[in-house]
């Protein structure tokens, strides 16, 4: 996948905050769950995953938003309280990863995403590479 990117650089829209991803990623997916509906105001997230070791925040400090997650566990959204900007996902999510929202890096087309999940909540306005795979939920994890 993203192997040949080990390291980016992203921050939200004023540049309060500022961080540094460190690869290498786990996964890039687009999400179209509903709760990434409502936290973006739009179809779907891009989201990278890494292990929560891999962020480092650079500058600034993000307010988050706690919610429950489809398995019951918390879902923490982090973003700027100045200008809003979505920053990256935490919770009790399995093996502590962060997801970061890709659109918030300062070169997003560096990634490419590889999956599509949680299709079961896509809207049909909402339209995806169709060489992705794509996965109801969450891809099985093995
Ligand atoms: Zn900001
Ligand atoms: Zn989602």
């Amino acid at each position: 996948m993203s192997e040949a990117v080990s390291r980016l650089d992203g921050g939200c829209l004023c540049g309060a905050i500022r961080y540094r991803l460190n690869g290498p990623f786990l996964f890039v997916s687009q999400c179209c769950c509903k709760d990434c509906q409502k936290a973006t105001g739009t179809g779907h997230t891009t989201i990278i995953g890494v292990p929560g070791p891999q962020l480092q925040i650079l500058a600034g400090t993000p307010k988050t938003y706690t919610s429950r997650g489809d398995s019951g566990g918390d879902v923490v959204r982090h973003f700027c309280a100045e200008c809003a900007g979505r920053l990256y996902t935490s919770g009790t999510l399995p093996g502590e990863i962060v997801m970061i929202q890709a659109g918030s890096l300062d070169e997003p087309w560096q990634i490419t995403p590889e999956s599509v999940i949680y299709v079961k909540d896509a809207l049909p306005w909402d339209k995806f590479d169709p060489a992705l795979p794509r996965f109801e939920a969450l891809p099985d994890r093995n």
